[in-house]
């Protein structure tokens, strides 16, 4: 998964002190494994286009004989929230032939009904009107499902095989609408046709995310599977060949880091579903598809030479979400075996997970020679940036982060900054200190590439006696994988709140890190607080702790008036503050909901800093050996 945070991380930074009935289960089977017989028949449809409602039946042979439960995950895979996907499910009725069955509601997610022989058909309609990549969405348009959120489970039927009917909605006008899915069509189905489709077991249904639309489309050919582009929402002049043959060179990257020998991919076959829009960032990671969320000027036109900063974001994404086809989705942490998708699912890797991936979703686009070693280097220097000015990373491990994931980085608030650190993040800058340090340590003979590849043998998603990755393994696969015992450092930068030292960790590769004052706003940074406009006013959206506001009394959700008696707005409160000197005092006048207070605020004395990496002008050979390594420019 990835997906924008609202943009918590503080711009502020403190002036040299450290601030200071029977569980919904499915058992991952091997993702090729077939299974004959075939009692569970899917089918779903877009009902009413207008009103976003996709109509479900599933129809179940030989249901339990004290009556069939049906169970709708509580969240979905990839995204660790508890999402109650149930509240927009209505209507549920069943049927034996044609005699009305009566369904009874046993929690928040799962209906039982009455006993029946024979073959019974729960059918009901789901409310669709989500444009995440998470959930459903349903209009004239186009439509896009997860199974997490429109097929039930047939409860104790989790393991056998189904098939899904996806029919195409009524009317004229979608005569030219489509399917783009990862799931297989079965026989007698044209892939892209409505028709039906086959899955494994449920776990496979519900991994397999469906796109109808008359979309545009692309195809090509890497690391010996079959890929598919299909992009919904207009994008004028797009320009599908850059796009293909810039995927084909980062799927062909990936591969190769797994698999250095065959540089084969895990599938035969991978769709990437792509809903551009207006606005909007996120994708999130499926066996051999993803579903990926971007702003349509993100993509490449035909004529664009470089790759534009908003275009690199969109091949993060794409690479960030394709390498968890590897990482997450086939070496999986053992708490996900099997997930349980009725409730949290608590582990402490999520930082190995979606931090490795973070770390190399950037660095493969790099040595895929889809970005320099500049723009690779700059946007590392942004992370570092991000993460050093975060004071959230002084209270919270990325482990805790991970365990916590479900109550704490998911439902960010005023208070995410100072409470929390992203495992994303702060995950991703352990990665590189563990490569930087393993290259360092062993003359660039081994790295986290090693180690990756290790867990990748060791672990890969492999039937029913699949463990998964033991919340304790990484220091131990590390030292199998590379000769070194890291356990110190995983403890202080993973486990613990400890910085990894960038400027000691960057200098055996000939590259420095300075610290340079950012220009653009010291004003505000002098408060210590980020601000948003509330119906034109000026509201604190965060105030970070130790800063000037903090100390002087002031909170989020207080909305600023007047700074010295001159009344504020979110556009005068940079120039206001831009006349007073650090070390100033400044009487402040805020509304704390109808109640006007004033505070006395002595303004900070440090603007805030960034973080750059630059490569050294002149560098030991042993340096640009190690660099060229790590880089894969060598
Ligand atoms: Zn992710």
């Amino acid at each position: 998964m990835l997906f924008l945070l609202a943009r918590t991380q503080a711009a502020w930074q403190p002036c040299g002190k450290r601030l200071a009935l029977v569980a919904q289960r499915s058992v991952p089977a091997p993702y090729s494994a077939t299974k004959p017989g075939m009692t569970i028949q899917y089918a779903i449809r877009p009902a009413d286009l207008a009103g976003h409602l996709f109509h479900v039946t599933i129809t179940v042979r030989e249901p339990h004989a004290q009556g069939q439960c049906f169970r709708l995950p509580a969240w979905i895979p990839g995204s660790y929230m508890i999402r109650e996907f149930a509240r927009h499910v209505g209507r549920v009725t069943a049927l034996a032939g044609s005699r009305r069955v009566r369904v009874e509601k046993l929690d928040k997610h799962t209906w039982r009904a009455a006993p029946v022989r024979g073959s019974l058909t729960l059918a009901y309609e789901v409310y669709a009107w989500d444009h995440s990549v998470r959930a459903a969405h349903l209009d004239a348009r186009f439509g896009f499902f997860n199974g997490a959120c429109v097929f039930m489970a047939v409860c104790g039927r989790e393991a056998e095989p189904c098939q899904v009917k996806i029919l195409p909605p009524d009317g004229d006008g979608r005569a030219r609408w489509r399917v783009a899915t990862g799931l297989a069509p079965a026989p007698g189905t044209r892939y892209g046709r409505f028709g039906t489709y086959a899955a494994a077991d449920y776990d496979e249904l519900i991994d397999c995310p469906v796109l109808l639309g008359d979309f545009a489309g692309a195809h090509f050919e890497a690391a010996g599977a079959a890929h598919e582009i299909a992009l919904a929402g207009s994008v004028p002049k797009l320009d599908t060949a850059r796009l293909a043959a810039d995927l084909a060179r980062l799927c062909a990257t990936q591969a190769r880091l797994f698999e250095p020998r065959s540089r084969q991919a895990p599938f035969s076959r991978f769709v990437f579903l792509v809903h551009a829009a207006d606005d909007g960032y996120g994708g999130l990671e499926h066996r051999n598809s993803t579903a990926l969320l971007c702003r349509r000027d993100s993509l490449p036109y035909p004529g664009m030479r470089e790759a534009g900063e908003k275009y690199r974001e969109f091949l993060g994404l794409a690479s960030h979400e394709y390498f968890h086809s590897w990482w997450v989705k086939r070496v999986r942490p053992a708490a996900f075996i099997p997930y349980d998708l009725t409730r949290e699912n608590y582990t402490r890797l999520l930082w190995v997970f979606e931090g490795f991936t973070s770390y190399y979703d950037d660095l493969l686009l790099a040595r895929a020679r889809l970005l320099t070693e500049d723009q690779y280097l700059q946007a590392l220097s942004r992370t570092i940036t991000r993460v050093l000015h975060s004071p959230g990373r002084l209270k919270q491990s990325v482990a805790d982060s991970s365990f916590d994931a479900w109550i704490k980085y998911y439902r960010p608030d005023e208070n995410t900054p100072n409470a929390v650190v992203s495992y994303y993040q702060k995950g991703a800058l352990v990665a590189l200190a563990l490569d930087l340090t393993i290259r360092a340590a062993t003359a660039g003979r081994r790295s986290l590439d090693d180690v990756l590849r290790h867990l990748w043998r060791e672990y890969q998603l492999a039937g029913a006696a699949y463990q998964g990755v033991a919340e304790q393994a990484l220091p131990e696969a590390i030292a199998q994988a590379t000769g070194l015992d890291l356990t110190r450092h995983i403890r202080a930068w993973a486990e613990g709140t400890e910085d990894p030292d960038f400027a000691r960790l960057f200098a055996p590769f000939g590259i420095a890190l300075q610290r340079s004052p950012v220009l653009e706003t010291p004003a505000r940074a002098m408060l210590g607080v980020q601000v948003r406009s509330h119906e034109g006013a000026c509201q604190l959206a965060h105030v970070f702790d130790g800063s000037p506001a903090r100390q002087a009394g002031l909170s989020a959700g207080d909305q600023l008036v007047a700074l010295d008696g001159l009344r504020v707005t979110p556009a005068t409160l940079d120039t206001l503050l831009a006349r007073y000197a650090p070390g100033d005092q400044v009487e402040v006048a805020a509304f704390r909901r109808d109640d006007l207070l004033r505070f006395t605020v002595t303004l900070a004395r440090q603007a805030p800093l960034r973080y750059e990496l630059k490569p050294a002008a002149r560098a030991s050979r042993a340096a640009l050996r190690l660099r060229a390594g790590w880089l894969g420019t060598r």
